[in-house]
């Protein structure tokens, strides 16, 4: 019989952490826990499969099913002393669900189910609070309806608002327990007047229902949401955990909380949580009550006047910092842990590895490392190569003047600005329209997901470091700050107040996640530096990693800042984006329209000297690295002038007639300028144009040599080859303008010539072209245009949809196609390397930066990848894990 139900408590553990596909990330580590001796409140999980089954078979469980359940229940009675259903010593349970990765809030939960009209009363006695019985009770009717019969939560929050309001209390703790009799019998007629008939009293009724709705909320739309935007496979399926509850609702020696064995949001050694007295887990998760925190350290240094769990449960404290301990080196990694403390009796609800901010988990993965923990290898194989863009991207200068606004919790470091927004759709629309938001919510939600996904930055005034807004914006790496009670949001009218200040929406903040600042206004910026645990860091990755990364870069700003990051050398310079300057592109717009090999001769000896300054530059920055220069690729419509104004422009500055020079654009029009006159074409067609471009490269290689002491071996690169024999005409030209130089100069110096393979056939010809090039670097971009027969620059309109319909799995411009383009790339490394063993391979397209394109490229066996210089450090990162994995696991 297969088995569907695993049991896990003092009792017996069936599961373990290895079985986290079929227990859910929740039930493997109940398991797991329960195993190491952590008090876990007994329990049992229903696998993932059940979940698979349930909704591929028409909402209906596998018939094996129910006599599992039954067992397991027995089981958990008899730890606890309780029976299910029993009017005078009830067994409560939590019906909870939990998938392989964590999605916070994105799936349903009931609790304290079991209860009923006589039930409740066997809780009040067993208990001896009826205030607590009917308070439990009040909530389950609430969450059972909701979540399982439909009823939407505002109905029930209705009633209870009204009873307060009708009581002249605010606070559901000063309602009494006749307070919540009413409040309960008004539950239940709500429910009845929704579902058309009585609330489910039979216990047995309530599970099955609980079960099934919380394998059925895998499917609801924010859950979908989520799994779209995390990658997560639809058909992983959650299991469902039930298990004994407990109270942290008991009065004053009981209550909740969460704790994370490391600070989330900078990494800090330092225990840290927060809880509430006589509260339950969504109490604090919900963020209405702010919480306390959990150790004295974190009260002086949050301004937290509450007292803490370390003052007032000393014992329970203590007993915490061991279990912080154990599941720490257990799981060796950072944990966020969920406690209940019931009448003095701690128990611990679940322990995962916590979400943290990219600065957190590499200071975690360094000081785990360091300590011995874990190995450096596996201190890099805990980074995601996409994280490491939080740190790379400016911060907040500290210097600059500041217009404070409110203060808040540092929930989510880095630092935002944009304009203020009130709702999530507000944050979408303005995100279509490339600008930035700031989402202000009082508190949010998990309907907010998307918005807070389009924002840059969120700001709530109500809730702890561990609430929706804080752990969400964490896990997406938005700065967040959270819980600035100061200031004061007003829906209705579109605006917040603080500090006598009104602003309203469209209004420009800025957040600063890590001091947890609201700031009227733009704040200036500084560069990140590279130093301390990062520079550590990344010297481990080096030394693991054996693929080299050069940059994409033509501007000298662009070549500092991948020298800051660690380029090994230059990839692709792209010498037409040097002629877009206003002084220059007059020159280069004359050149393109000159009707004969004069006139463009007079306009490239006015881009000469502009060009020997850029090279010149370029070398004296990279020293003696390899630096990759492509000649001239523009297709042509990029430069033609298209304004009345910029026509008469070009022909003054040609002392051409107007006319002519319109007659001269019209005449260079192309249908499909893609596939026109450009790369090499252009090279062919006026070669007059690469030797002005090698000419420069070659004289500024002299200047430099000559100025520094150096050797200088620049690697000219020929793009949009499609034939051996265009090749071997432009390696021609380059030798006889190499020679020239030589001889005016009096100099030596050397030089590689290669070729982009950027065109399908070029890869089929690649055998042929290594017989005369130094080098290959595979233009992905271009590539992957061609063998799909896709323009990179129309194919967004409907890429998305191509990726909805799964057609794609990825969107092939930003991940190489393995099947298609990716076979294209090794045809021609094999071909190539055939004819001769030392052929340089790189890539340049934009996948250089791309971590699973980087893993693909090592396991294909390229030299380097080439990437933009904020993608540096993703890339070294993304070559040193691609050492690490197993070969059959390299490209997934
Ligand atoms: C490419 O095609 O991949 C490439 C790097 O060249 P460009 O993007 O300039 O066409
Ligand atoms: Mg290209």
């Amino acid at each position: 019989m297969t088995k569907f139900v695993y049991s896990f408590g003092k009792n017996s553990t069936d599961g373990n952490a290895e079985m986290r596909d079929l227990l859910g990330g929740k039930g493997a580590n109940l398991a797991e826990m329960s195993s190491i001796g952590i008090p876990v409140p007994p329990g049992f999980t229903i696998t993932t499969d059940v979940c698979s089954y349930y909704n591929d078979n028409r909402n209906n469980f596998p018939k094996e099913l129910e006599k599992q359940v039954w067992e397991a229940i027995a089981s958990i009675e008899e730890q606890i002393g309780c029976k299910f259903g029993d009017p005078e010593n009830p067994l409560l349970v939590s019906v909870r669900s939990g998938a392989r990765a964590s999605m916070p809030g994105m799936m349903d939960t009931v609790l304290n189910l079991g209860l009923n009209d006589k039930t409740v009363s066997g809780l009040a006695s067993q208990s001896g609070d009826e205030r607590f019985a009917y308070d439990s009770y009040r909530r389950f009717i609430q969450m059972y309806g909701d979540v399982v019969l439909g009823v939407e939560h505002y109905n029930f929050e209705e009633i209870l608002a009204d009873h307060k309001q009708g009581k002249g209390v605010s606070m559901d703790t000063e309602l009494t327990v006749s307070d919540l009799k009413q409040i309960v019998s008004a539950y239940s007629e709500i429910v009845e007047k929704h579902i058309g008939k009585p609330f489910p009293e039979d216990p047995t009724e309530q599970l099955w229902g609980a079960i099934a709705a919380v394998f059925g909320s895998w499917m609801n739309e924010r859950a979908k949401v989520y799994r779209g935007l995390h990658n997560i496979p639809d058909d992983w399926g959650t299991a469902v955990n039930v298990q004994s509850m407990v109270f942290g609702n008991m009065g004053s020696s009981s209550g909740t909380g969460v704790c994370f064995t490391r600070n989330p949001s900078n990494g800090d050694n330092v225990f840290y949580g927060e809880f509430l007295i006589n509260a339950q887990g969504e109490d604090v998760v919900a963020g209405i009550r702010t919480p306390q925190p959990l150790t004295n350290a974190e009260k002086s240094s949050s301004n937290n006047e509450l007292p803490s769990l370390e003052e007032v449960m000393p014992k329970i404290f203590a007993e915490l910092c061991e279990v912080r301990k154990s599941l720490e080196n257990h799981y060796r990694d950072m944990q966020d842990i969920e406690f209940t403390i019931q009448r003095d009796k701690l128990w611990i609800l679940q322990t995962r590895n916590g979400k943290r901010t990219a600065r957190a988990a590499l200071s975690i993965a360094v000081d785990l490392a360091e300590s011995g923990l874990i190995s450096k290898e596996e201190a890099i194989n805990r980074i995601d190569p996409i994280a490491l863009d939080q740190l790379l991207h400016p911060t907040l200068d500290p210097n600059a003047p500041r217009n404070v606004l409110g203060r808040g919790l540092p929930a989510s470091p880095g630092a935002a600005t944009g304009k203020v927004v009130f709702s999530s759709m507000e944050a979408e629309e303005l995100a279509t329209k490339g600008e930035k938001a700031i989402l202000v919510r009082i508190e949010t939600s998990p309907e907010d997901i998307g918005g807070m996904h389009a924002s840059a930055g969120i700001l709530t005034t109500r809730g702890g470091m561990t609430s929706h807004a804080a752990v969400v914006a964490r896990g997406m790496g938005r700065p967040c700050v959270a819980g600035a009670g100061e200031i004061s949001v007003d829906y209705q009218d579109k605006s917040f107040s603080a500090s006598g200040q009104i602003v309203r929406k469209g209004d420009v903040i800025t957040i600063d996640g890590a001091r947890g600042e609201v700031i009227l206004g733009a704040v200036e910026t500084i560069q990140p530096e590279m130093t301390g645990e990062f520079g550590v860091f990344m010297d481990w990755v080096d030394n693991v990693r054996l693929m080299s990364v050069r940059t994409n870069a033509e501007t000298p700003e662009d070549v500092r800042t991948a020298l800051r990051f660690g380029a090994e050398g230059i990839g692709l310079c792209r010498t037409e984006h040097m002629f877009f300057e206003p002084s220059r592109i007059i020159s280069m717009r004359e050149m393109i329209l000159a009707i004969d090999e004069k006139g463009r001769r007079a306009a490239l000896d006015k881009l000469l000297p502009f060009q020997k300054q850029d090279f010149q530059e370029i070398f004296d920055l990279m020293g003696e690295l390899p630096v990759t220069i492509r000649l001239l690729d523009p297709p042509l419509h990029e430069f033609l002038p298209t304004k009345e104004e910029e026509i008469i422009e070009v022909a003054s500055a040609a002392s051409a007639d107007i006319g002519k020079v319109k007659d001269r654009v019209a005449a260079l029009h192309e249908t499909n300028p893609m596939l026109g006159l450009r790369g090499c074409r252009l090279g062919i067609m006026y070669p007059e144009i690469y030797s002005m471009q090698c000419e420069a490269i070659f004289e500024a290689v002299v200047y430099v040599q000559n100025q520094k002491k150096i050797t200088i071996v620049p690697e000219i690169m020929i793009p949009l080859v499609s034939s051996s024999g265009e090749f071997r005409i432009m390696k021609d030209l380059v030798a006889s303008v190499a020679e020239l130089v030589s001889c005016r100069t009096g100099k030596e110096f050397g030089y590689l010539i290669g070729t982009m393979i950027e065109l399908p056939r070029a890869a089929l010809e690649a055998g042929k072209i290594a017989e005369e090039a130094d080098f290959f670097s595979f233009g992905t971009n271009d590539l992957t245009q061609t063998a799909y027969g896709l323009s990179r620059d129309d194919s967004g309109a409907f890429l998305g949809s191509y990726i909805e319909k799964g057609i794609f799995s990825k969107d092939p411009f930003v991940t190489i196609d393995v099947d298609g383009v990716g076979e294209l790339i090794d045809f021609a490394v094999k071909r190539g390397r055939a004819i001769r063993k030392d052929l340089k391979l790189g890539i340049c397209g934009e996948h250089g930066g791309d971590p699973n394109s980087v893993k693909f490229c090592k396991s294909i066996g390229l030299d380097y990848v080439s990437c933009s210089p904020y993608r540096i450090p993703i890339a070294r990162l993304s070559a040193a894990q691609a050492e690490l994995v197993k070969p059959k696991d390299l490209v997934d």
